[in-house]
């Protein structure tokens, strides 16, 4: 192996750099040379690389999201957009790939490796739903952005007495919101993997506020069916009833792109030195990640198309700070 090859794929998240300036400077310390694939599958068939060495990747460190770009692409989940992929790395004398990247992009990493090709995925996505890892690359900032969000509603909150929703990211995943509100300090937790009805929301903000809480906010996670702005629409209409209001508050992308905490930057740096070891041990097809503070590598087989389901402890540990 002499040329190795990197890209991001899928949502950016904060800590990304981090590990792809990992990658570049563990494989320049074996004598490799690194090219960079700009944004995602879609660079790597159209054949956008550059030579990554490591003052390429100086200053990164510290940034969101990712140098790279990423990008989400169709095509590339047919045969023929990977085997023009396959092209471009023979074309460019690219030995191995690691692709840093959630879900989705893993199961793309898979289907490149399964046609022979040598690759490896370091686990990264906000929402933390990968299996095969604790915790992935750029969920510990996007928590500590909405945390620090809640915390700021509920000075106002507390100021006036008010009730607040926050909503959060996570399409299919409530891990980051459960863990905001936990570490937030929330009365309630709506979240795809036990969504609250508005009628139950409400009745359990007003039982907050009858125990003498001077604040009321429930945190919900985007992918619930039932979203903030239906449970304020909700409180609305059953005002004479409620005798509160809700304001709303939705996070979006403001969760994405935040400085990378000092644990997203450690994950990553270990993560990306960790994806040239396993590629230098030979290995193809298996995910980075963490495990018990370690770094693990895990079939992707076992990985792609499943979804790490939230602690039930946890959910219940949210609901018995609330009291
Ligand atoms: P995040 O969790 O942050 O959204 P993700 O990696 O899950 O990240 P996706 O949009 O699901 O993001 O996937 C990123 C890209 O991976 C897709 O746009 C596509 O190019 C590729 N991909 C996804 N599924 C497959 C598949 N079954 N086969 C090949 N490629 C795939």
């Amino acid at each position: 192996m002499k040329q190795i090859a990197v890209l991001t794929s899928g949502g950016d998240a904060p800590g990304m750099n981090a590990a792809i300036r990992a990658i570049v400077r563990r494989a320049v310390s074996e004598g490799l040379r690194v090219l960079g694939v700009q944004n995602g599958y879609a660079g790597l068939m159209a054949n956008t690389m550059i030579p990554l060495g490591s003052r390429e990747v100086s200053g990164i460190l510290q940034r969101g999201g990712t140098m790279l770009g990423s990008a989400r692409s169709e095509e590339f989940k047919f045969v023929e957009g990977r085997q023009r992929a396959l092209a471009n790395l023979a074309e460019r004398g690219v030995d191995a790939l690691v692709v840093i990247g959630g879900n989705g992009s893993q199961t793309g990493s898979l289907a490149l490796a399964e046609m022979g090709f040598p690759v490896v995925g370091v686990a990264s996505t906000i929402d933390n739903d990968l299996l095969g890892t604790d915790v992935t690359i750029g969920t510990d900032s996007a928590i500590n952005v909405a945390v620090e969000a809640i915390d700021r509603l509920k000075v106002t909150a507390e100021s006036h007495g008010r009730g607040f929703v926050v909503e959060t990211m996570g399409r299919d995943s409530g891990y980051v919101a459960l863990m905001a509100g936990i570490a937030g300090g929330a009365e309630l937790v709506s979240i795809p993997e036990q969504e609250l009805s508005p009628e139950q929301i409400v009745a359990d903000l007003g039982a907050a506020f009858e125990r003498g809480k001077r604040h009321a906010l429930v945190v919900v996670a985007e992918g619930v069916r039932c979203r903030a702005t239906d449970i304020a629409s909700y409180c609305e209409q059953h005002h004479s009833q409620v005798g509160f209001s809700l304001r709303v508050t939705i996070l979006g992308h403001v969760q994405r792109g935040s400085v990378p905490t000092a644990a997203d930057r450690l994950l990553g740096s270990r993560l990306g030195s960790g994806a040239i070891d396993a590629l230098l041990a030979g290995r193809s097809g298996v995910l980075v990640g963490l495990t018990n503070d370690a770094v693990s590598l895990t079939d992707i087989h076992e990985v792609g198309g499943k979804k790490k389901q939230v602690d039930a402890g946890l959910l219940s540990l949210a609901r018995t700070m609330a009291l």
